[in-house]
């Protein structure tokens, strides 16, 4: 880093990766990002992890898209095989005007013949307004609901059960709220890799003698700073969390007064939890009785205790089940509601709470308002003068891919999304992508999916746009452009609002700020929050009044739900969707590492990212590997039902004797052709935490 000579101007955003959401200053000299500090915003308080400090310089890589491209007439067969240092193999550069002119075209040829013929992927790499006018896009031009983004494969399963019990898919308080409480539970998470920052105020809560309860299938690194460790059976959640609520019940360790005046569904509760007694869960989820009754007592009697998890949680055939047992435990316990307390599912990616926010999904309206109400529907139908769209809740995004693969869907846009990279059973939905007669992929790189596209148009990373972002707290925080993108490269919103345009449809939007006016016509988690405010301010929805910072905790005087109570949804054990074999004896989980951020489409073309973690690498414990003859830094093989991968092997005495980790950034070793896409029936969510395994020597190596 430099000092405050050796640049020419500076710009406050907001770090690009992880849904933590930290305040940046960017350094620009020479019209070139040149390092970035953080500063004090409310998630951050000046910190930043190795991710936002050196992974800003992908933004100024060689191989970013400058220039629209359409897919050659002689171009080989659509497939992962596209050289991104030499597009013209399979691509031809073109002006603005005719790519747009095609996509349009050919969008409105497709939408002829049938409108469901077309599908979207919206991003959380983009803001909230450009996800909003995503949504906006496939429902007003397509009069369809077949619209949904990256939520689905993290944590849409927390999402439905939030919204199903407490009546709002977003954390009831901040992670910041771990300095009042007593005691904090982080399960199915591992904030030391994937939310480091927020992983610094954990830790800082436990220095000042909090109890920390770490629960985790892999012994993730919070477990050093923790007071009790559950290193449970993958796939054994619900089994766990049901037997350390019986405890509570048995021993009435429970908050009557707050149940009886805040919740409904108790009775029901309370009699499915009598089986699940530790005795008889422990043989499932591997904690013994002692531990689950310690930590029962621990959590129940502390005086505020924070509930934190991630997609260890979520990722499962049984999600949703996972995600309802978190709010009954909270529920209980009276730990909704008040300082220290609450529910926080740990948001992945920096915009995922606001994208999902703006209605980037198939089944919800902004502010997650149903697409099944006729009411709702007038609402926005008013605002967008627009005629009815479909009251049926959309395709997510594995139903689309599955439907392409079908030949039902035959054209996409994909915005900033990698399905080639991040669906399960990948090779699937590659396939599928072939199958597509038009892909339009708007991105900053040629990106996996990018190979099977059709139209590339070239757009904006986040440090060369306007807008607003969400975080996983719900602060609402400004991004500025620190620097424009690339060649005729272009902000997302600008692209879908042409295309809007030229598909017919009445957008006249001239400024971004535009657009975020519309939202708050239907988006009461705005009010109060303004552009003008947002200049100086971060704004933590729901925000009282134009003076109020925010509410970092919610419900305290009751739930957004008809008669203002949370409900208890009893949970019953659902085993994983594949069992260990003789053939596949062995269980995968997948995962991001600290260096790396999901499909690694950024930082795998960050320099120093790349420098610290460049190869493709899974984990097994030091006995396994060595029952097996592997030496550490040896090629393996992984093999499921659905493909074989070859990567390198590290020793990790944290993953359990018959468990590998596999990170998914490599697409030299994609982890996602080893992946179940059997899905949560609730959220729909793709099973990537559990998978049965069969890990193998190379012989020949
Ligand atoms: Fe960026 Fe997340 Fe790291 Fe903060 S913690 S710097 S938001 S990646």
């Amino acid at each position: 880093q430099g000092d405050s000579k050796d640049y020419d101007s500076e710009t406050e955003s907001v770090c690009p990766f992880c849904g933590v959401g930290c305040k940046v200053s960017l350094k620009v000299k020479d019209g070139k990002v040149k390092y970035v500090e953080g500063i004090n915003g409310p998630a951050n308080e000046g910190r930043l992890c190795v991710k936002g400090r050196f992974g800003f310089d992908y933004i100024h890589h060689p191989h970013r898209l400058t220039k629209p491209l359409i897919r050659r007439d002689d171009a080989p067969a659509k497939g992962l095989n596209v050289d991104p240092g030499n597009l013209d193999t399979h691509f031809r550069e073109a002006t603005w005007e005719e790519a747009m002119d095609l996509a349009a075209t050919r969008l409105m040829a497709l939408r002829e013949d049938d409108p469901r013929n077309v599908a979207g992927f919206g991003s959380a790499k983009c803001t909230n307004e450009e996800a909003y006018l995503f949504q906006k896009f496939i429902r007003q031009g397509f009069k369809h609901n077949n619209v949904d983004h990256c939520t689905r494969l993290c944590h849409a399963s927390s999402v439905a059960a939030l919204i199903e019990n407490v009546g709002s898919g977003a954390v009831t308080a901040t992670f910041n709220e771990v300095e009042n409480s007593d005691v904090v539970i982080i399960i199915g998470a591992n904030p030391i890799e994937n939310h480091p920052v927020a992983a610094t105020y954990f830790k800082q809560f436990t220095k000042r003698g909090g109890k920390l309860i770490v629960m985790d299938p892999r012994g993730v690194g919070m477990r050093k700073f923790a007071t009790e460790m559950l290193q449970f059976r993958p796939g054994a959640d619900v089994s766990m969390l049901n037997a350390i609520m019986n405890v509570i019940v048995e021993e009435e360790l429970y908050d009557s007064q707050y149940i009886h005046t805040w919740t409904e569904n108790w009775a029901a509760e309370k009699e499915h939890l009598s089986q699940f007694t530790p005795e008889a869960m422990a043989p499932i989820c591997g904690i013994e009785p002692d531990q689950l009754r310690r930590v029962a007592r621990t959590f129940a009697q502390a005086k505020a205790g924070l509930i934190f998890w991630g997609m260890g949680v979520s990722q499962h055939i049984h999600g949703t089940d996972n995600s309802r047992c978190l709010i009954s435990l909270a529920l209980m316990t009276g730990n909704v509601g008040k300082p220290g307390a609450g529910l926080h599912p740990l948001r992945g990616q920096n915009n995922v709470q606001g994208a999902s926010d703006a209605g980037l999904i198939p089944m919800f309206l902004p502010d997650y308002q149903s697409v099944m109400d006729d009411d709702i529907r007038a609402k926005f139908n008013n605002v967008w003068n627009s005629e009815d769209f479909s009251n049926e809740k959309g395709l997510t995004v594995t139903e689309i891919i599955d439907q392409a693969y079908a030949g039902n869907i035959k054209g996409m846009y994909i915005q900033g999304e990698n399905p080639a990279m991040s669906d399960p059973d990948v090779n699937h939905a590659r396939a599928a992508l072939a199958k597509l007669d038009l892909m339009i992929v708007q991105d900053i790189f040629l990106t996996e999916t990018a190979n099977y596209a059709d139209i590339i148009l070239p757009a904006s990373a986040l440090y060369e746009k306007n807008g607003t972002v969400s975080n996983t707290n719900r602060q609402v925080q400004r991004v500025r452009p620190a620097v424009t993108p690339p060649g005729e490269a272009r902000e997302d919103w600008k692209i879908t609002v042409e295309l809007a345009q030229r598909i017919g449809l009445n957008w006249d939007y001239t400024d971004v700020s535009q657009v975020f006016a519309e939202m708050k016509l239907t988006m009461a988690s705005l009010d109060n929050i303004t552009w003008e405010r947002l200049e100086t301010e971060t704004i933590t929805y729901p925000s009282l009044s134009e003076t109020d910072p925010g509410q970092a905790i919610v419900f305290g005087d009751g739930f957004p739900r008809a008669d203002g109570r949370a409900r208890f949804t009893p949970a019953s054990v659902i085993p994983p969707d594949e069992a260990p074999d003789d053939e596949y004896p062995m269980i995968a989980t997948t995962g991001r590492q600290l260096e790396h951020w999901h499909t690694g489409s950024m930082t795998r073309r960050a320099k120093v990212l790349d420098a610290v973690e460049p190869e493709a690498n899974c984990s097994l414990n030091p006995r396994t590997l060595k029952l097996m003859g592997i030496e550490p830094g040896e090629m393996i093989r992984l093999t499921t039902r659905r493909g074989s991968i070859e990567i390198m092997a590290r020793a990790d005495r944290a993953i359990a004797e018959d468990m590998v980790f596999i990170p998914f950034a490599y697409v030299e070793a994609a982890a996602n052709i080893l992946t179940n896409s059997a899905i949560d029936p609730f959220g729909k969510i793709p099973e990537f935490k559990f998978s049965a395994i069969r890990v193998e020597k190379i012989e020949d190596a």
